[in-house]
């Protein structure tokens, strides 16, 4: 079992193993949800995922055209995960909220490179990509 919570403890959540991916996404969106770093998440079933205590905030921006909804503590503000109409199934979970974020180990792939930052860090070895990368049979 995967556990995690915001800063202040309010909303609490459990998930069940294994994390299906390890991302890093250095999109202009995430530096405003991480702090202006690279956004690091892992991939969790919407199956095994629950919140154990408090109901996060949620905001979807109405003006883009496939929008995320992002969920979030309303007393501390701490972002916890993001839910994607073209990742249904999948709760894409903050690494920060984590009780262990060890975890995570290594991103295995890093994406939106195209709006990275000059101060932002690629580790080596990991593939990137510009934005998304290329669906099976692409
Ligand atoms: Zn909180
Ligand atoms: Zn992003």
């Amino acid at each position: 079992m995967i556990k995690g919570g915001c800063y202040c403890g309010a909303v609490r959540y459990e998930a069940a193993e294994p994390i299906l991916f390890r991302g890093q996404c250095h999109c202009r969106e995430c530096q405003y949800i991480s702090g202006g770093s690279a956004n690091v998440v892992v991939g969790l079933g919407a199956d095994g995922f629950s919140f154990s205590k408090g109901e996060p905030a949620a905001y979807t921006r109405p003006d883009l055209p496939h929008p995320v909804t992002r969920k979030f503590c309303a007393t501390c503000g701490t972002h916890l995960l993001t839910e994607s109409p073209g990742l249904t199934g999948v709760k894409i979970v903050k690494v920060g909220t984590l009780d262990n974020p060890e975890i995570f180990g290594q991103p295995e792939r890093v994406i939106w490179t195209c709006e990275k930052q000059s101060f932002h860090h690629i580790p080596e070895g990991v593939p990137a990509y510009e934005k998304f990368p290329p669906r099976a049979g692409e």
